[in-house]
This record gives structure tokens, C-alpha cells and sequence, in this order.
């Protein structure tokens, strides 16, 4: 048995950042860009009317405003159109936004300013435009003004969000570099466990942690892979666990403490797991299991045994199997473990004297530090006093986190609390 700090140190030691690799820009979004994105071309490519009107040359307006001024009217451009024409003096375009600038014209007149209708203003025709307040290069987008070929618009560590996919789009790059999704197998054990969309019969019981720990890895932006439920038999587990072991991530529950079914951490042994801690003076998730698979050719597998009770496994996930996926995926130090803060109790808790215990609680904020209010619980297999720290908008749910000490803290005595909600406290 291993100490709490010395466990979470094991696993923050062990877990490296998975490899950067290049997929389509589409299968990334939500992933951040390991390498910079240059652009392949000017952005706009070329000047870019952004009115429809007309393409004038500055030349042609006086200085004094307002001004109105006749032009032959040479060629129509819509969008997607080119030409040859050159815009000359006396002469104008009709253009469309998003139509190339014309050689020779420097802005565009928007169509509300044409004083006389504009039925005859098309090519061949001529047109009166009267400018109130016009200004050289006016509603033309020029080339290279939102970014150059070869410059980076997207640094490395970006984010893929709609706007960076655009942009990324636009530059021209089909394919991005980005650490991939982090993929999480998640194997239940147990004889008794049926699925959750089964009636249990008696002696039998849901298969919760399935459901649980796979909306805890999405909502950390891994992928779950469901490998369903083994029964207690050894091969039948051996045989999951080799399969599972083709993810970066293997989560186990069940059948890791030392009953006589306990019997996970043969598996994983047979199929040449490295154990790296196994027990973690730890309430609830004493009998927590971790180490990793070790290739020559290939990325390692993290393997965790999670005890089979629901809360265990919960707490479990969240002190040890959270960092590895955050580091797999890259992320900053700062966001590998849920964040801790002070609080004050409302009511009174009691630690233990052998291990560090976690409590449920619902955290609202008072002024200037949290307030903790210890929520009733049964025990490990209880999701009750979990799930209730979440039934209140404006509160987070949380742990309160009390030191191997078998004494009572009262209302009012400051503790260490942790935040549950990645939801935010909305
Ligand atoms: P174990 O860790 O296998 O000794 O299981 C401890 C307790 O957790 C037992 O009451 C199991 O029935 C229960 N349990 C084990 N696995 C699950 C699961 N996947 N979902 C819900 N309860 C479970
Ligand atoms: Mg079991």
C-alpha cells in the first residue's frame, strides 16, 4: 500500500504525451494544432469588391465633396467573374461583391449612390454617382490584407474551433498535425453485472460504471470504446483485457481487491502488464490498480484497475485515471487534476485515522471561500450523495478532502474541498 501524494506522483510520471499525428482537418475538430498552419495563398487572393456598384478610379472624383461624377459604364463583373478590361479615366465597372477589383479601378461607389437608376447602367451604358463622404480604396478588401502566402495564421497549440477550421480551411490546409483523441477502453467484471438497460434480476446489479466512467472520459474530450461486461472466470477477463489493451487507455472495475474473484490484476499480468502500484491508503478506492503496457514498436497502454463500487470508482477515476488521459492528450500541468480550493464547513464530517478520505459535498460560493455542505452518504456503492451535489444551480459538485486524522471537524472549520463540476457552476 502506497501513499495518495505517491500514487498520483506514479501516475503523472508514467504517462507521456501521446504522439502528434496528421489527420484531416475535419476528423480534428476539438483538438489543438501540434505544428503552426501556413497559409498557401494571400487571403484575400486578390482585391475584393465588398459592395455591389461600382469600380471607379479615385482619379475620377474631385476633391471637394459631395461629388458627382458620369462614367461609362465598361463591363458587368459578377462573383467568380474575370476580365481584361482595364478601368480607364471617365470609365467605371458594374461589380458584385466578391467579384475581382478591375485593373485600373482603386474603390468601389455602392449601387445606392447612382442618382439616376441604374437600369442603364450596365456595360456599355453610363451611370451618375454622387459620393457624399468617399475615401480612396473604399469598400475593396485588398490582397494579403487578412494574411500573406506563407505566413502562419494559426500558431501551434491552437484550438480547432468552427472559426479556426474556417481559417485553416481557407489557408489551404486539408490535413492538420494534432495529438488524436485520447481512446479509453472501459472493460466491467463482474458475474453479477447485467447491462443497464436490463431489468437486474435478483442478485443481479446494473452495470453503472460503464455509463459513468465513459461520460467521465467524454467529458474530459477522450473517446470511450465500450467493451461491455467479463464475467468472473479468468480466461473470460484475460481475454477482454488482451482486446481492451489495443486502446491508450485501459479502465478496468471490479475484481481488483483480494477476494477470491479477484482476479484483474492476474490478467493483468498474464498479458504482460507492468504493475506500478497496486492498493493507495485512499477511502473510498483502496484497492485502485495501475501500471502499463510497454511495446517496442508502438505507443505503451496505461492500464487501471478500478475497485467495482461506484463511488470508488469515481473517486478513482478522478485522482488518478484524470491526470494520464490529460497528459496523454497533452495538456498543460496546470489541467491535468480537478482543482482544489479551501471551504468552510456547514455541517460536521469525520475523517479517518488510516487513510485520507473523500466526501461528497455541494460547494456554493461564500464570500471569499467556498462553503461546504457534506452531503449524506452510505458508502461506496451510494451514487445518491454524489449525484446530489449537483441538483442545485449555482452550486459545484465536490469532495471534501480530509488528512489520515480519525477526528470530527465541526461547522465553521476550514477544510480542503475539490471541485467536481467541469460543467461549470451554472
Ligand atoms: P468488486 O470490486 O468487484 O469487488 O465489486 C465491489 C462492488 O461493486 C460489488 O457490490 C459489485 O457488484 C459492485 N460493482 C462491480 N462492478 C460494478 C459495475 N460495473 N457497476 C456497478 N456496480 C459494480
Ligand atoms: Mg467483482
Amino acid at each position: 500500500m502506497i501513499e495518495l501524494a505517491e500514487a498520483i506522483a506514479l501516475v503523472e510520471a508514467t504517462a507521456t504525451p501521446l504522439p502528434a499525428r496528421r489527420q484531416r482537418l475535419l476528423d480534428a475538430c476539438g483538438r489543438r494544432i501540434a505544428e503552426p498552419i501556413a497559409a498557401d495563398i494571400d487571403s484575400p487572393p486578390w482585391d475584393r469588391a465588398m459592395m455591389d456598384g461600382f469600380a471607379v478610379r479615385d482619379a475620377d472624383f474631385p476633391g471637394e465633396r459631395p461629388a458627382e461624377v458620369e462614367l461609362d459604364v465598361v463591363v458587368d463583373l459578377a462573383a467568380g467573374d474575370v476580365s481584361g478590361v482595364v478601368i480607364r479615366p471617365g470609365t467605371c465597372a458594374r461589380i458584385m461583391t466578391g467579384a475581382p477589383l478591375p485593373e485600373g479601378a482603386d474603390a468601389v461607389v455602392p449601387i445606392e449612390r447612382a442618382v439616376d437608376g441604374t437600369e442603364d447602367a450596365h456595360a456599355g451604358g453610363r451611370v451618375r454617382l454622387r459620393e457624399e463622404r468617399y475615401r480612396e480604396g473604399q469598400h475593396v478588401a485588398r490582397q494579403g490584407a487578412a494574411f500573406r502566402t506563407g505566413s502562419v495564421v494559426l500558431p501551434a497549440g491552437s484550438l480547432l474551433d468552427a472559426a479556426t477550421v474556417g481559417l485553416a480551411a481557407e489557408a489551404g490546409a486539408t490535413h492538420v498535425v494534432v495529438v488524436p483523441r485520447v481512446r479509453v477502453a472501459i472493460l466491467s467484471t463482474g458475474s453479477e453485472l447485467v447491462a443497464c438497460d436490463d431489468m437486474p434480476a435478483y442478485g443481479q446489479t446494473r452495470n453503472s460504471n460503464a455509463p459513468m466512467l465513459a461520460a467521465a472520459v467524454s467529458l474530459l474530450g477522450a473517446e470511450p470504446i465500450a467493451m461491455g461486461i467479463a464475467t468472473d472466470r479468468p480466461e473470460a477477463i484475460r481475454a477482454a483485457v488482451a482486446q481492451g489493451l489495443a486502446a491508450d487507455v485501459l479502465v478496468v472495475s471490479g475484481g481488483v481487491s483480494t477476494g477470491d474473484l479477484d482476479l484483474v490484476p492476474a490478467a493483468f499480468a498474464a498479458c504482460g502488464v507492468e504493475q506500478v502500484f497496486h492498493k493507495v491508503r485512499l477511502k473510498p478506492g483502496k484497492p485502485v490498480w495501475f501500471g502499463i503496457l510497454r511495446r517496442a514498436s508502438a505507443s505503451p497502454t496505461l492500464v487501471f484497475g478500478l475497485p467495482g463500487n461506484p463511488a470508488s470508482s469515481l473517486v478513482c477515476f478522478e485522482l488518478f485515471v484524470r491526470p494520464a488521459i490529460s497528459i496523454l492528450a497533452g495538456r498543460p500541468r496546470t489541467a491535468w487534476h480537478l482543482p482544489r480550493s479551501r471551504a468552510v464547513l456547514v455541517s460536521s464530517v469525520k475523517g479517518v485515522g488510516d487513510r485520507p478520505v473523500f466526501l461528497p459535498c455541494r460547494l456554493r460560493a461564500a464570500t471569499g471561500i467556498f462553503e461546504a455542505e457534506p452531503l449524506p452518504w452510505t458508502g461506496s456503492s451510494d451514487l445518491v450523495g454524489l449525484a446530489a451535489g449537483a441538483a442545485i444551480p449555482g452550486a459545484v459538485p465536490g469532495f471534501i478532502a480530509l488528512p489520515a486524522e480519525g477526528v470530527r471537524y465541526e461547522p465553521g472549520t476550514e477544510v480542503e474541498v475539490v471541485l467536481r463540476s467541469e460543467l461549470g457552476a451554472s
